[in-house]
């Protein structure tokens, strides 16, 4: 298995507490194109955060999804819109989950290995704001 970074752009942190440093799109194998993958800095060093999804409940009044910490309602305003099993949730765990991830450390290992060393090209070329698209080297493969 290897991984391709098909296109990379440096993230424009608006204030301090921006985390996301990197987003890009990721090639499997030159078959499987997985997008919406983040470079975070984190307070242990940087971070490959997969795509991810904010879990959701049902409100118990109006049937509408809302975010499982959500204190109101966004469709019909009643308070805690989840009740006591989404409150229960967020106590035990995170409040969003990874669509798509490795199964096995050494698939992250080189993982990481592959979008780190095209993030840090991307900081040496000085592509503030801009992006790296290597679509085409992939064709050559
Ligand atoms: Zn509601």
């Amino acid at each position: 298995m290897y991984f391709t970074v098909r296109r990379l752009s440096l993230a424009q942190p608006r204030h301090s507490e921006d985390r996301v440093r990197a987003y890009l799109t990721l090639l499997i194998d030159g078959k499987f194109l997985v997008h919406d993958v983040r470079i975070v800095e984190t307070n242990g060093g940087l971070l490959v955060a997969m795509p991810s999804k904010m879990l959701q409940v049902r409100c118990r009044a109006c049937l509408r999804r809302n975010a499982v910490n959500a204190s109101f309602c966004n469709w019909c305003g009643c308070r805690s819109p989840g009740g006591r099993q989404a409150a229960e949730e967020v106590a035990e765990g995170p409040m969003r989950i990874d669509l798509a991830h490795p199964l096995t450390p050494l698939v992250r290992k080189e993982l990481e290995s592959a979008v780190f060393n095209e993030y840090l090209k991307a900081l040496e070329h000085g592509l503030q704001g801009g992006s790296q698209d290597n679509s085409g080297a992939e064709e050559s493969l």
